[in-house]
């Protein structure tokens, strides 16, 4: 779906009116093209102290071949354009540290290249030694939610909190929110715990992985699937035997298999499992991302539309990872990624039912992850907020311009940016990377 609001914004005649009646001015976002590199500008770092954290994030800039500067070195003052800024405040032992950030982001932020990137990295506060570190790094948070409200042109602003000895995870996560491939994640925070370390192909990061994608024919799960084929792995795509043309012509694209199921179906999980174990002989990654609106006030909500949402959503998702957990048919060193929505973080108007199936997509995340570590499965939950799909044409006009505007991007995320947060979780190489719920919403005013 095109945004013609923000095509009109490209012309003369909408850059005079964006700017005399001060108007949103939605910056186009550059998306991740293949054989790019992640980041195509200079980096500025800066950190409190010196840190594990912090040696980690150079020795990857180094890796990425990323041409980096330290704000120590004068870099604040120069002439360049920082592509990114990259401050780690693991450093952070009491509230008087907080200083360092303004010192180090004031002079330089004006200088911040459009679509430009500033990641922040915390010690994750809960697991601090200290109560006065506790407090300091959990200050970080309203530091990077407002930084992220401040910046323009398409730049984002995250924050990565880190546990301690986790610092050797960091790379996937860094790569992540330093490429085009987080362009609409904005405001976040994301966690990393300790995991095995896993060295990976990073183009090719799920080479030898078999992934399931429900709701494969269209939108955000035609994208995922595409997405994870192109990071290397097997494709299961599996959508409603009514959308069967859509589902062959995804997965003969790209070179997947197709399974035609109704989610909700008593069987979907053994034939989830039996197709896997035949056609590939395992299981890695599993996407729940089939799902369904019915909206309606409470008022008037019929008993139909009510169950139809909660079993496509919430017990569909729940049924199969419990089936599939069960009869060992995903893998150990997995990946399983539920697809939520900012609706259930935040609530919405016309919205129980979705809203209690999303809440409980997150639920369902938070109550698995501690009980997978043993075995390094993962599980994460992605939180969409408005993407341009066929669920969201469908949203009355005002709505749904109001819903492309109210984020600090002031435009919709594509499937894609839905696709690579997911492609991020799926890494092996992100196996500290568990318990997440991470909002792909242009730092929506929903559910902030
Ligand atoms: P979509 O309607 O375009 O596609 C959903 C796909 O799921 C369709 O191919 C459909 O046939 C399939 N599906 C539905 N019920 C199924 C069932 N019972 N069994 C198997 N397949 C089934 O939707 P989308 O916009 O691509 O959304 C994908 C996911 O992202 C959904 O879970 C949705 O709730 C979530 N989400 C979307 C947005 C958005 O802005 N588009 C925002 C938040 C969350």
């Amino acid at each position: 779906m095109t945004d013609r609001y923000q095509t009109f914004t490209r012309t003369p005649l909408g850059q005079t009116l964006v700017k005399n009646l001060g108007l949103p001015d939605p910056t186009p976002l550059p998306r991740w093209i293949e054989g790019s590199p992640v980041i195509d500008g200079p980096v500025v770092f800066g950190a409190i102290s010196e840190t594990d954290a912090g040696k980690a994030i150079q020795a990857l800039l180094r890796d990425i071949g990323a041409s980096f500067s330290t704000a120590t070195e004068g870099v604040a003052s120069s002439e360049i354009r920082p592509k990114a800024l990259v401050f780690d405040a693991t450093g952070a032992t009491s509230t008087a540290e907080l200083t360092s950030l303004q010192r180090f982001f004031s002079p330089v932020i004006r200088q911040l290249a459009p679509a430009g990137r500033v990641i922040v990295i915390g010690r994750t506060p809960e697991l601090a030694h200290s109560t006065e570190q506790q407090i300091a790094q959990r200050a970080l948070e309203g530091f990077t939610r407002s930084l992220g409200k401040e910046v323009k042109r398409g730049a984002t602003v995250n924050l990565v909190y880190v546990a301690p000895d986790a610092h050797e995870q960091l790379d996937s996560t860094l790569r992540f929110f330093l490429s085009p491939k987080s362009a609409y994640v904005d405001g976040q925070v994301a966690r990393i715990g300790t995991g095995p370390l896993v060295s990976n192909d990073p183009d090719h990061p799920l080479a030898g992985k078999v992934a399931l994608v429900t709701g494969a024919a269209r939108g955000i799960g035609a994208s995922i699937a595409g997405t994870l084929a192109r990071d290397g792995a097997g494709v299961i795509g599996v959508d409603v035997p009514q959308n069967a043309d859509a589902l062959r012509k995804v997965m003969s694209r790209i070179g997947g298999s197709e399974l035609l199921l109704d989610v909700t179906a008593v069987d979907a999980a053994q034939r989830i499992a039996a197709h896997a174990q035949e056609q590939y002989g395992g299981l890695d990654i599993v996407v729940h991302n089939a799902g369904i609106t019915r909206d309606r006030r409470l008022a008037n909500m019929r008993t139909d539309a009510w169950d139809a949402v909660l079993d496509v959503n919430l017990r569909a998702p729940e049924r199969i990872t419990e089936h599939l957990l069960a009869s060992g048919a995903i893998r150990d060193g997995g990946s399983i990624i539920g697809v939520a929505s900012i609706a259930g973080i935040a609530g919405n108007n016309g919205q129980t039912n979705y809203a209690t199936s999303k809440a409980g997509v997150i639920g369902l995340v938070q109550a698995f992850a501690p009980k997978l570590t043993e075995r390094n499965i993962r599980i994460n939950a992605v939180a969409p907020g408005f993407i341009e799909t066929e669920m969201t044409a469908k949203v009355p006009f005002t709505i749904r311009e109001v819903g492309r505007r109210i984020n600090s991007l002031q435009q919709g995320g594509q499937p894609i940016d839905v696709a690579e947060t997911t492609a991020w979780f799926a890494d092996p190489a992100s196996a500290g990377v568990t318990g997440n719920v991470v909002r792909v919403c242009g730092q929506s005013m929903l559910g902030a």
